[in-house]
């Protein structure tokens, strides 16, 4: 098989919740690529601008923020082993947690539609993807970010079990949690990521479109693996 045939890059989009991250992570373990979530660099510019307390209507200062930011999507040491899949740090603080908060829940979708954030941040992974054999997951990779990616997927799954999803998530580390509110905020954020200006959330034409409703993660990633194109690479790494 020649080189051709392998991606270099995995994109995978889809909306909140929908187990893309999960799937992401088991792929970029299975292959050996570094997992970047793209959705925890829009919540770092997010979490930061609620501690600067700007007002976030503000596109101009939260996009002259995010400039100024310097984002790290670590691997997890064996002293932060408390359930992250990766650390974010911002500047040099550890946010890892403090991302998944429901304030900045309640406010990503307004940031990410500043097309002056997205410049920004889409410069930076497209800089990452150029450094190391990534699989990125956000909303628009396959589409603006990395339109030559070798595989493109699209996960999505049914709006109750994806609150339900995070709803359980959030029950295991000990926080807050109430189903309905998560229910209506995936909502909310899937309506504005999809019908925003700049990026919409949608599939690329290319793109294998998978259903994770019902589904565990070990049959939707052997049936990723069974993809003629990862078969290919499987079989160049034996
Ligand atoms: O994936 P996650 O739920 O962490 O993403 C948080 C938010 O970041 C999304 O609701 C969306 O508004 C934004 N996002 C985006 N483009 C990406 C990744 C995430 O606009 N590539």
């Amino acid at each position: 098989m020649s080189d051709a045939t392998i991606p270099t890059a995995i994109a995978i989009d889809g909306p909140a919740a929908s187990g893309k991250t999960t799937i992401g992570q088991m792929l970029a373990q299975h292959l050996d690529y570094l997992l970047l979530d793209t959705g925890s660099m829009y919540r770092a510019a997010t979490y930061a601008a609620l501690e600067a307390g700007l007002d976030l209507e503000d596109e101009t200062a939260v996009v002259e923020l995010t400039a100024k930011l310097r984002i790290t999507i670590a691997d997890v040491t064996e002293a932060k082993r408390d359930g992250r899949r990766y650390t974010v740090y911002l500047n040099d603080e550890d946010v890892t947690w403090g991302l998944r908060s429901p304030q900045v829940d309640a406010h990503v979708s307004l940031v990410s539609s500043y097309s002056g954030v997205r410049q920004i941040l889409v410069e930076r992974q497209r800089q990452m993807a150029e450094e190391r054999l990534v699989v990125m997951v956000g909303r628009d990779i396959g589409t603006v970010v990395l339109p030559d990616a070798a595989l493109k997927l699209y996960i999505v799954a049914s709006a109750d079990e994806r609150a339900r999803r995070r709803h359980q998530e959030r029950l295991v580390r000990g926080s807050d949690s109430d189903y309905e509110a998560i229910l209506a905020d995936v909502i909310r954020r899937d309506e504005i990521d999809g019908n925003r200006t700049h990026s919409p959330m949608r599939p690329a034409e290319d793109a294998v479109m998978i259903d994770t409703t019902g589904r565990t993660p070990e049959q939707i990633l052997a049936e990723i693996l069974a993809l003629p194109v990862l078969m290919s690479i499987k079989d160049s790494a034996r």
